[in-house]
């Protein structure tokens, strides 16, 4: 039997400013019951103008929601315009952090390289990288979308010891899922997640393996949430549109409509 806990993490995108981020967060930890909820982790990831508002009503509420960022820098200080780093997310008491998302892939053009010394930094400073991989929709029609997912996990995880892999979160995001209502069935959620799983234990060895959470992302919601989790290699989810509305976002961490 698995000793997974499972994780449910909301990726808000670019959605909310702090003020609103302080009323959602408020609004989901009343209606789940913050301190008696057990199920699941919940975390959220609100863009990083929000974090420290978050992290003082999480602080201040003895909340048991935890949060993180959607991003970070390679580097950990320096003459980076723009961008954010680990020790700066660490200090605001983030937990996760996610990398790799398809939507920096794809805007951004981040590629292996990058997000495996991203994954790197956020190990660096005791943040967990939520690693995102998943392939677009013309490579699943070819076929290839067990090898994408695997090519990109390999990718990711070069120099990342066994006893860093064991913390790590992987989130199998299918890119034509994202956004689009299209949500993969819980079988094609599975046969990728049960991949990934067997890779981690090619990589480094079943411990491992056993230990990392494998989340499902897209077009995650409340009515296909307990078929997703029903799937044996599948520890939660990685919720993006649905995880702005705080009853859908409850309903989606109790795995029930
Ligand atoms: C995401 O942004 O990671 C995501 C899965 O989005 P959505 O749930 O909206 O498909």
């Amino acid at each position: 039997m698995s000793v997974r806990k499972p994780l449910i993490a909301g990726n808000w995108k670019m959605n909310l400013n702090h003020l609103e981020a302080i009323a959602l967060v408020q609004k989901m930890a009343f209606a789940l019951n913050d301190k008696d909820f057990d199920r699941a982790e919940v975390a959220v990831l609100p863009p990083f103008t929000d974090l420290r508002s978050v992290q003082t009503l999480v602080d201040g509420d003895k909340l048991r929601i935890v949060y993180g960022a959607q991003d970070l820098s390679p580097h950990d200080a320096g003459a980076y315009t723009g961008e954010i780093s680990g020790v700066m997310l660490a200090k605001l008491g983030c937990t996760f952090v996610t990398v790799g998302h398809s939507e920096r892939r794809q805007y951004h053009r981040e590629d292996d390289d990058l997000v495996n010394a991203k994954v790197l930094a956020a190990l660096r400073h005791s943040l967990t990288p939520i690693l995102c991989v998943g392939e677009g929709l013309e490579v699943r029609q070819a076929g290839g979308h067990i090898a994408h997912s695997l090519g990109q996990l390999d990718g990711a995880l070069r120099k990342v010891t066994a006893e860093q892999a064991k913390s790590i979160v992987v989130a199998y995001e299918p890119v034509w899922a994202i956004g689009t209502g299209e949500v993969a069935t819980p079988d094609d959620a599975q046969e990728v997640c049960g991949a990934l799983r067997q890779r981690l234990a090619e990589l480094y060895d079943p411990e491992v393996a056993s230990a990392v959470r494998i989340l499902y992302g897209g077009s995650v919601k409340s009515a296909n949430i307990a078929g997703i989790m029903a799937q044996p290699d599948v520890d939660g989810a990685l919720v993006g549109g649905a995880s702005i509305d705080a009853g859908e976002f409850v309903k989606i961490c109790r795995f029930s409509d």
